[in-house]
């Protein structure tokens, strides 16, 4: 392959991936990531058709456009991982940006060789290349994930081709010549970056996929207001559990917890203070459960919390902790918010295993602990 046909066709691969990022911004305008991602193919495409078609002609407004477009194809791309993650706008990248502009221009104006050139757009889109490295392994959201390792793979892959790059043209000058013809100028200058841009563009369209479905089943599965739980989901949960325990022959209790008086809170001080009641009400609930324990809101103030391996007597501890966590919590406008609960256990023996009879079991118990004067709670004999 010659450099002229591997450079048109890292340009078309450049095109398309813009073509595939522009249609998913087109389709989802308020992620700015993709358009960043569309315009970063764009500008590499052109900077790179600008390099390719003045074939090491000495330029210099032609070279300082094609390599700059080249350099900033890569801040666009970073502003879009940055965008991904939901960072603010940074610097570094447009900084790394105005630092090559100045230095290439000051090579221009001495009369530098292709060589020395060449170095410093390795040099910079190495940094580059750095800079977004870092931006991945940095960001939040879902660890470890198919996409990740695939972006951060193809990453890795550019920055071993632009640090080979580099070293080359530092040992071996004249072979590494943009418009040499050596199989290794074109493997590290075009194939490579084909491969990389490839794997990484879709490595990033596959991240914001998995976050896309994520995000799905989050609201699928929780409740809006608390953030805990939905019902669908604490219910599907709670089954889950059931069958587990049933199956290694575990204990297991479920809480149902109800707002004392909690139309006084509305009645007095309206729904929005209410709202937040509410928030408050399962955060405690929360912090008062291990991790393992499934917190759910059953609907307008009531929260149903199973608790995977505990026996009756543990059980009646947590009631009582709940209780007393509640009553001592600050509410605002010095409100004194209290919970009844009512528990229900079931043992590793137990015959009825069913989720409805458990779950009824521990709504008879709430009603008891309301009719013992609310503020407590009621575990199932
Ligand atoms: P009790 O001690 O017997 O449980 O009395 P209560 O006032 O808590 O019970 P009741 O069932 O009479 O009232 C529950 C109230 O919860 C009525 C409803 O307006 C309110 N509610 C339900 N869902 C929400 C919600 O999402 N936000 C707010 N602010 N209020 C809600
Ligand atoms: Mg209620
Ligand atoms: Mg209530």
């Amino acid at each position: 392959m010659d450099v002229l046909t591997a450079g048109v066709a890292l340009i078309v691969v450049q095109l398309c991936l813009a073509f595939i990022m522009a249609g998913i911004f087109y389709v989802a305008p308020n992620e700015k990531c993709t358009h960043h991602w569309a315009l970063s193919g764009v500008t590499v495409a052109f900077g790179v058709l600008t390099v390719v078609l003045n074939n090491g002609a000495w330029r210099p407004p032609v070279l300082l456009i094609g390599n700059s477009l080249v350099v900033l194809g890569l801040v666009f791309q970073w502003s879009g991982i940055r965008d991904f993650f939901r960072k603010p706008n940074g610097v570094a990248g447009w900084a790394i940006a105005a630092l090559f502009v100045a230095a290439f221009c000051v090579l221009l104006f001495l009369h530098a060789d292709v060589g020395q050139r060449s170095m410093l757009c390795a040099l910079t889109i190495f940094l580059l290349l750095g800079l977004n490295f870092y931006e991945m392994l940095n960001g939040s959201t879902v660890h470890r994930s198919y996409a990740r390792v695939l972006a951060v793979g193809a990453l890795a892959l550019l920055l071993f081709a632009y640090g080979a790059r580099l070293y080359l043209s530092l040992t071996r000058p004249d072979h590494f010549l943009p418009t040499s013809n050596s199989a290794l100028t074109i493997t590290l200058l075009y194939l490579i970056p084909i491969i990389g841009s490839l794997l990484f563009s879709n490595g990033l369209l596959l991240m914001y996929f998995e976050r896309i479905v994520a995000d799905k089943h989050h609201l699928a599965t929780h409740d809006e207001l608390s953030g805990v739980l939905n019902r669908r989901a604490i219910v599907a949960a709670g089954e889950r559990e059931l069958r587990l325990a049933t199956r290694l022959k575990l204990p297991l209790a479920v809480a149902f917890i109800d707002v004392d008086h909690f139309k006084n809170v509305n009645d007095r001080y309206g729904h929005e203070v209410g709202d937040q009641v509410l928030v408050e009400v399962a955060r405690v609930i929360k912090e008062t459960c291990r991790n393992i324990d499934l917190v759910g809101r059953y609907g307008g103030e009531e929260f149903c919390v199973v608790f995977p391996g505990v026996e009756a007597a543990h059980a009646a501890a947590i009631g009582e902790r709940l209780v007393d966590a509640m009553r001592a919590h600050p509410f605002p406008h010095g409100l004194e918010v209290t919970i009844s609960v009512g528990v229900a256990a079931l043992a590793g023996d137990a015959d009825d295993r069913a989720w409805a009879s458990l779950i009824r079991r521990a709504d008879i118990e709430l009603y008891r602990a309301k009719d013992a004067g609310r503020d407590g709670y009621s575990l199932a004999a």
